[in-house]
């Protein structure tokens, strides 16, 4: 059965098939890195898998530490391109509540500058509230005995 999460659906494995036009940037065994079509500002790169993995935990853990290492690098590469770029977030989106819209995971690189207009919405009568103590002792409990 083909779900939004099958290749596929999926327009990051048609890239890497050669079947949709790409700006590619930097591929190697594990990787790939490209210009994204629908950019936040000019220089919005994407660091995927070179292979399906819809969500975070379906990429291994060596691409992931990979990823980073080349987000890093594309980082260097943005604010030495001479594109408006004064600070760079990195982005994954996992789960379509977190935003996600192709299930392919991959890590925005997004340059950024003062007065470009984009960000994280929030309330501040709701988000960034200072929390209390024993909920955050309860909270990192919960969180180790899952953690392996
Ligand atoms: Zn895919």
């Amino acid at each position: 059965m083909s779900t939004k999460e099958s290749k596929e659906n999926c327009v990051f494995c048609k890239i890497l098939a050669g079947e949709s036009p790409v700006s590619m940037i930097y591929e190697d065994e594990q990787l790939a890195v490209f210009v994204d079509l629908f950019p936040v500002n000019e220089g919005h790169l994407l660091v995927i898998p070179k292979y399906h993995a819809p969500y975070m935990k379906d990429v291994q853990a060596e691409t992931l530490q990979h990823m980073i290492s080349i987000a890093q690098k594309m980082n260097a590469a943005l604010r030495a391109s001479g594109l408006p770029c004064e600070g760079v977030n990195l982005f994954m989106a996992d789960g379509e509540v977190a935003g996600q819209e192709v299930f392919h995971s991959h890590l925005h690189v997004i340059p950024r500058f003062r007065g470009d207009g984009f960000g994280f919405r929030y309330d501040r009568a709701r988000h960034f509230r200072q929390s209390d103590r024993s909920r955050m002792d309860e909270i990192a409990e919960v969180l180790k005995n899952g953690f392996s």
